[in-house]
């Protein structure tokens, strides 16, 4: 049984609440047969959280949280590690109210944690406002993106969490507290790993609604990166670089490129002409060969409103053939061009087990757990295949090449870096540790997870 609304007290015998049977998919989510998240949506998670709450309520997350020994929020439960799980209760946001509260003077829009970027930006477009950036994928939560710095792609764009100016926490005894844009503290708070509390509202920073097309091209050989990596990332708004490592050359090349932004002639970038050498795709594409389009947005140089192009994937479809893993290593954009020539030393490695990889750019930002902290940033994605054996030693062996560049992985995704190494590679680590101390000194929101990487 799914608990709405009606935390369970502690010490009620756990099967009152429903066993974790067996898993059946749904949608995106991996459900028991009591329907509630038994997975996470790649399944290569089972989570091991005895109890599950879904307050209807702030008030009633407020009492659960109170009254929790261990407590972490899954979201969508797109993450592809243990950082959701816990070893108390998990509790589910999507039962409180969605709120979208738009302040057009300030360009600010006030958003419940619980709402995806599929629910939020249709109606902030309605109300005539975008979001800067997307991740490929709508169906993520907002508060769960941030959380872990998810970002889409553009040499100008920063991550998803740059745009908070204030979010809103429940921390460990219940209480509510504020961070807003300003505040000392505030930069550690807005990715935070789910180590502080569970957010509850959060404001994002909001943009005059625009248009976006996007072009695929084809074949385009790898060593036109040597001289002109710079040039190709800046050459749209959002571009990404899709390899399969199987050759020397990137399968696809996706150009977002915005309209309606005064500049009368058509980019050269979304031509029809092709475009450093590589002919544009004559059809939609999905970023894995071989994979229907259809669940794709749309491409064609065929232009649409912000949140249906700068996603890769329509919110209406699942937008996977099935299963797969990610891992994510993101480093100075100065040393792209040298960190592909290291993962094409191990080609062979990575091709096997690989759907795709996928090479983007972020610009830096002020975040204190963000991998583009002070640095604009060079993102190298890999959608494995779901065999979590056979991926991890290439994971491993990926982790030595990237090393010398200061990677520092996606926290959402599979890595095997060890917590000294992340150390090394976030100088505000140590006031992100005392933040979690200051805000949760019992260790509520610790789970092993944070044991792991964070030492907590
Ligand atoms: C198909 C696919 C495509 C993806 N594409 C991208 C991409 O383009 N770019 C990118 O950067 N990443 C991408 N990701 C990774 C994804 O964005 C991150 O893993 C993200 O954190 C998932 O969000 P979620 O809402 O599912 O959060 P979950 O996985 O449910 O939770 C993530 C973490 O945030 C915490 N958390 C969530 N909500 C709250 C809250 N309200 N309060 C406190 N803590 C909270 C959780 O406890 C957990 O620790 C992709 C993932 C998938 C499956």
């Amino acid at each position: 049984m799914c608990h709405e609304g009606s935390p369970r007290p502690p010490g009620e015998p756990q099967g009152a609440w429903g066993k974790r049977g067996g898993p059946r998919r749904v949608s995106n989510v991996n459900l028991d047969s009591a329907g509630r998240p038994d997975k996470n949506w790649a399944g290569n998670i089972a989570f091991a959280a005895p109890d599950f709450y879904r307050p209807a309520a702030v008030s009633e997350l407020r009492a659960v949280v109170a009254r929790a020994r261990q407590v972490r929020v899954l979201a969508t439960g797109h993450s592809f590690n243990d950082m959701a799980d816990s070893p108390g209760a998990q509790v589910s946001l999507a039962g409180l109210p969605p709120e979208v509260e738009v302040d057009s003077a300030n360009s600010l829009v006030r958003v419940a944690a619980g709402l995806s970027y599929a629910g939020l930006a249709p109606r902030l477009d309605a109300k005539g406002f975008a979001l800067r950036n997307m991740a490929s994928l709508p169906h993520i939560s907002v508060a769960g993106a941030c959380a872990t710095a998810t970002h889409g792609s553009g040499a100008a764009n920063q991550n998803l969490a740059a745009a908070i100016t204030a979010l809103e926490f429940v921390t460990a005894d219940g209480d509510i507290v504020e961070f807003r844009r300003g505040d000392d503290s505030f930069p550690g708070a807005v990715v935070h790993l789910g180590g502080l509390g569970v957010v509850t509202r959060l404001v994002l920073e909001v943009v005059p609604a625009f248009g976006i097309s996007q072009r695929v091209y084809e074949d385009l050989p790898l060593e036109v990166l040597d001289d002109h990596f710079a040039d190709i990332m800046a050459s749209g708004y959002s571009v990404s670089l899709f390899t399969d490592w199987r050759a020397p050359r990137l399968t696809q090349v996706w150009i977002k490129q915005r309209a309606g932004d005064g500049s009368s002639a058509p980019p050269a970038a979304i031509t029809e002409a092709p475009w450093f050498t590589a002919p544009p795709a004559p059809a939609a594409r999905n970023p894995v060969p071989g994979l229907p389009p259809d669940t794709c947005t749309q491409q064609l140089g065929v232009p649409g409103p912000w949140f249906e192009r700068l996603p890769h994937f329509r919110p209406e479809f699942t937008p996977s053939a099935g299963d797969e893993l990610q891992s994510e290593y993101l480093l100075p954009a100065t040393r792209a061009v040298p960190a592909v020539r290291a993962l094409s030393q191990i080609s062979d490695r990575l091709a096997p087990v690989l759907r795709i990889c996928e090479v983007r750019m972020i610009a830096a930002d002020d975040l204190w757990l963000s991998p583009c902290y002070r640095q604009d940033s060079v993102a190298f994605h890999f959608t494995w295949m779901p065999d979590t054996a056979a991926v991890l030693p290439v994971v491993t062996l990926m982790e030595q090449r990237l090393a010398p560049f200061g990677a520092r992985p996606h926290w959402g995704k599979i890595f095997t870096t060890s917590a000294a190494d992340l150390g090394s590679r976030y100088d505000r680590l140590p006031d992100f540790l005392d933040l979690m101390n200051h805000y949760d000194p019992a260790g509520k929101f610790r789970n092993a997870y944070t044991a792991r990487y964070l030492g907590r």
